[in-house]
């Protein structure tokens, strides 16, 4: 029975590697969708103003838009999408540090408007490869 006892050994640590070759196999691949490479694309410059924003679970969360001259946070204006006389609907962004100037101006509709249409253009600079060349 004890010359069994030696290829049995072998047969196991043989196992033993493979398993842990298989398993860092697995971890190496599942790694890779976790982690994106345009998880760290957090800022850019869009409508001529700076937004920044944080990614949780590959959503854009805290989009918000700063002033490009003094980083003042910007307030937003989209009184003309409240206003049915105004013919055209659009959202300023305006930085009270620098005498209440429009930085930003996004047309089509308000505020949730206006975050959208920003969110879908990091989506597309996304897509394109664009942020890469601009961040690089
Ligand atoms: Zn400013």
């Amino acid at each position: 029975m004890s010359s069994y006892s030696l290829p049995g050994w072998v047969l196991l640590v043989v196992f033993l590697f493979s398993f842990i070759g298989v398993v860092s196999v697995f971890l190496a691949l599942r790694g890779e969708p976790d982690k994106p490479e345009h998880l760290s694309y957090v800022e850019d410059f869009i409508h001529g103003a700076k937004w920044h924003w944080q990614w949780l679970s590959n959503q854009i969360v805290n989009l918000w838009c700063y002033c490009p001259r003094c980083e003042a946070t910007l307030v937003y204006d989209d009184s003309s999408c409240h206003n049915y006389l105004a013919d055209t609907k659009k959202t300023d962004f305006i930085c009270e540090n620098c005498r209440h100037s429009i930085v930003a101006s996004i047309p089509g509709g308000n505020k949730t408007y206006a975050l959208g249409a920003v969110e879908r253009e990091i989506d597309r600079r996304i897509r394109t490869g664009e942020y890469k060349r601009q961040s690089a």
